[in-house]
């Protein structure tokens, strides 16, 4: 038996806490743990010598494993086995790259025109393909803004799922939108096309997010998302409130929130979600000075997450806490695609557009390779990198998003928030998980 690499053991006021980042197991350990912790360390670890259910719980925590295991290797492992899974089958879908909105920090440009019914039949024919393996399949609505081009949305979404019926696949969906154009009308069409919920942009109280997320002809857009998020609410569907943070913004924060819990009818089922604004592309370069680094970014985080809880925001609990993962993001899997309104396959969101990144296009039939720059995407892997391999975080970074890591000055992967703060997350849940953490 040996420890696990990525075992933290750490004092706070009386306690000794322990967090493993493979299962992102959390406990209150006392002096028998540490016994046999030492035991282990000491290569004088002999299981008869200790509570049978103890050593039990060790192991999976992930705190003790087998002398033969190699954890990089067994993460690696899992790592592929979900990559090239492909039972589960993901779509981005941009229907139009339009859209209604002038963000300031926008990374697209927004060409007039939809998706034609031409590229609409052939991205329904690369679904039935990739469908007679799948077991899942999920599809993200986005844009542009997708509800400019709602009747595809609808036919598309019909489309797929009697396709999934006759394949005997699970469907899912989901929609990032600006909400401007919901309607009571996109309620019933959302439940009927398993579109179960959505994302919405507030970006601070009225004034601050209607200067940053401004419409197209200049009108307040403030009140109107409050009311569409109430009604996706009312209707149980499930909404996240985005707030994307810079330092232009981070001041209002609490008077959104105040506003957010006063007007939102179920805020306990609200979830806030705050982001980090990037300057991804040329297109909005000019923010790049209101911009957080991760590192000032991982500083923030938990503060924000108190203020959303403070304010009843319930679902945002365990925001923080990290997750295992073996994959960062749909751009890390085999069998998940974005598809924009031309046809073209991409890999990661901030890349549509930009046809030199494009691995394909629908359109192209049975001609579809996929080889142009999906093999390269496929194939970048953290755990080459030996900053990650030695990296305590690994298990629940992952190298972070790989667009950020192929396009780093050093070609290196870009350490996450995680990275910055997970000590002081752990401490923070300490704080707060107390009485069930000693149970
Ligand atoms: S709503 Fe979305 S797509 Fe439209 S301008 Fe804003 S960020 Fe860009
Ligand atoms: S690679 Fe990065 S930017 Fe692209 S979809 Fe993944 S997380 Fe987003
Ligand atoms: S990107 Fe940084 S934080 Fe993430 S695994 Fe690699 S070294 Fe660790």
């Amino acid at each position: 038996m040996k420890l696990s690499r990525y075992n933290f053991l750490r004092q706070y006021d009386d306690a000794t806490i322990f967090f493993n980042a493979t299962t992102c197991a959390l406990a209150v350990v006392d002096e028998n743990f540490l016994r046999v912790f030492d035991d282990v360390k000491n290569n004088s670890y002999d299981e008869k010598n200790y509570d049978a259910q103890l050593i039990a719980d060790m192991k999976s925590s992930g705190c003790l494993i087998e002398d033969d295991v190699d954890e990089l290797e067994r993460l690696e492992f899992y790592r592929n086995l979900a990559k090239y899974d492909v039972t589960n089958f993901g779509l981005t879908i941009a229907p139009t790259l339009d859209c209604n909105f002038r963000c300031k920090y926008c990374f697209e440009t927004h060409p007039k025109g939809k998706m034609t019914s031409e590229t609409q039949a052939a991205l329904v024919k690369f679904v039935e393909s990739r469908l007679e393996r799948a077991k899942n399949f999920s599809v993200t609505w986005y844009g542009g803004e997708p509800l400019l081009a709602k009747e595809i949305v609808y036919s598309l979404s019909k489309k797929f799922l009697e396709l999934c019926e006759k394949f005997s696949v699970e469907y899912d969906a989901f929609i990032v939108t600006n909400a401007s154009l919901l309607d009571d009308a996109d309620v019933e069409l959302f439940k009927r096309y398993k579109i179960n919920g959505a994302q919405i942009t507030i970006d601070g109280p009225k004034e601050i997010h209607d200067s940053r997320r401004r419409s197209v002809s200049g009108k307040s857009t403030f009140d109107k998302l409050i009311d569409r998020a109430n009604l996706l609410l009312n209707n149980g569907l499930s909404v996240i409130v985005r707030i994307n943070i810079d330092k232009e913004n981070i001041a209002h924060v609490d008077e959104l929130l105040d506003t957010l819990a006063e007007r939102i009818d179920k805020r306990e089922e609200l979830k806030i979600d705050f982001g980090q604004v990037s300057p991804f592309t040329d297109i909005c370069k000019s923010i790049e000075g209101d911009c957080y680094d991760h590192e000032q970014f991982a500083d923030i985080m938990i503060p924000l997450y108190e203020k959303a809880l403070a304010h009843g925001f319930e679902m945002n609990k365990m925001a923080v806490y990290p997750s295992p993962r073996v994959n960062f993001c749909c751009a890390d899997y085999a069998n998940s695609f974005v598809v924009d309104s031309h046809g073209e396959i991409y890999r990661c969101w901030n890349h549509v557009q930009d046809l030199a990144s494009s691995c394909g296009n629908v359109n192209d039939g049975d001609e579809i390779t996929l080889e142009k720059n999906y093999l390269s995407w496929i194939q970048w892997n953290p755990i080459k990198h030996p900053k990650c391999r030695e990296c305590f975080c690994l298990p629940i970074c992952i190298g972070g998003c790989p667009h950020l890591a192929r396009t780093s000055d050093d070609g290196q992967p870009v350490c996450g928030t995680v990275k910055y703060n997970l000590e002081k997350v752990i401490e923070y849940y300490y704080d707060n998980l107390k009485g069930e953490l000693a149970d």
